[in-house]
């Protein structure tokens, strides 16, 4: 499943992404062109705006109810069936959707911090941007994050 996003659902797309699902951010105008390029692409429409519903669209189109990030990405998957896998975890850049190729540490050594090649030995790149990506703290809160994000609401071991 591949999503052409509304520019009112930045963070949303970035969030799919991390979780390697291909995810791309429309920054023009939320309307017919939006659909048009969303049916030429293959891509189902996700936006906020209520009134694209009632257009007349073959593509497919989802309304995007909840404001939070959370209930947002939980609809969304949701919808559309998808289960994300945590081995597609980080395999995109989360900035150009782009899919990130392995970058051997020899090569990622000169734009990386000493310390984080002495405890990463796996890089990818992005390469559209140039990016560098590695397994680190900021990864690791994210995942968390996401964890805590795909629950469901009200399965806490509190509950
Ligand atoms: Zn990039």
């Amino acid at each position: 499943m591949k999503f052409l996003v509304d520019r009112n659902l930045g963070k949303l797309a970035r969030w799919l992404r991390a979780l390697g699902v291909d995810a791309v951010l429309d920054r023009g105008d939320i309307g017919r062109a939006l659909l048009d390029r969303g049916y030429r692409e293959g891509r189902a429409v996700l936006t906020k705006r209520k009134d694209m519903a009632l257009r007349n669209y073959r593509g497919r189109l989802h309304v995007v109810g909840p404001d939070d990030l959370p209930g947002q990405l939980r609809e969304v998957l949701g919808a559309f069936g998808l289960e994300p896998d945590r081995s597609h975890f980080f395999t995109r850049c989360l900035l150009c959707n782009e899919v990130l190729r392995y970058l051997a540490p020899e090569k990622a050594a000169p734009f990386v911090p000493p310390y984080v090649l002495q405890t990463q030995d796996t890089f990818r790149q992005c390469p559209a941007c140039g990016r560098i990506y590695w397994a680190g703290t900021h990864r690791d809160h994210i995942l968390k994050d996401a964890g805590r994000i795909l629950e469901p609401p009200g399965e806490t071991e509190n509950a």
